[in-house]
């Protein structure tokens, strides 16, 4: 019996190393927001009930080398390295059928949310600001996989339509899927994502799972819950 006991001694001592030094720690925000990552990098699922710790900053967050319109910040032409080049494929595509794109804003930090969102409710009030700008946190731009895109004249500021109803705006919603984009708020949705139709709005989750949400006439969350 001393002789099993001794046998197993150091086989029980690095089980216990090995715990304590594996052992997730359950304080940990980012950790246990990683786990939810697990899916996939580019699943992340961020809106009004899944929100980002304030700490949330995404890895390989690149610049794209795409149009920016003058307005956008360095921090908003940021995106995570895998979607930063598969929207400058898009762009790319989009030109060569004379689509020219430019980007607005992609990401934000949390700090950058929180500026964006209260001074959004100074000016229009909270209900109102509730519909469009998502709550410091509950943005999927913080996850640096979303951007805002628009046309020459959205660039300058002088859009004057909707800009789904530019060609612009169609040619976006009929391809981005292609390159592993979806329109992340489709109309007659609202109630599924909390946030009103935006036909700028595009977010990155690659191609497979971007085609499988438009042929079906899917949004993420739907995506998520019959995957
Ligand atoms: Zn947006």
């Amino acid at each position: 019996m001393k002789k099993l006991f001794v046998t197993l001694l150091p086989l029980l001592i690095v089980a216990i190393v090995l715990y304590v030094i594996f052992k997730p720690n359950p304080m940990d925000k980012s950790m246990t927001y990683n786990s939810n990552e697990k899916s996939g990098d580019c699943l992340i699922l961020v809106n009004k009930s899944n929100t980002l710790p304030n700490d949330y900053i995404p890895k390989n967050l690149i610049m794209p080398n795409v149009k920016f319109a003058s307005c956008a910040s360095n921090e908003e032409k940021m995106m995570q390295g895998e979607a930063a080049k598969a929207l400058e494929e898009l762009f790319k595509s989009a030109s060569k059928e004379k689509i020219n794109l430019y980007g607005l804003s992609a990401y934000r930090s949390y700090e950058t949310q929180k500026q964006v969102y209260d001074k959004r409710v100074k000016t229009v009030g909270k209900k109102q600001a509730d519909k469009y700008v998502a709550q410091p946190g509950a943005s999927e731009h913080q996850t640096g996989l979303a951007i805002d895109v628009t046309n020459g004249d959205g660039a300058k500021d002088k859009l004057k339509v909707d800009f789904g109803q530019t060609k612009e705006g169609k040619w976006l919603k009929s391809n981005a899927q292609n390159l592993g984009f979806i329109m992340r708020y489709p109309m007659e949705k609202e109630n599924i994502t909390g946030y009103s139709y935006e036909s700028w709005h595009i977010r990155y989750v690659g191609a497979d799972v971007a085609k499988k949400i438009y042929n079906k006439h899917m949004v993420l969350e739907e995506y998520l819950k019959n995957k």
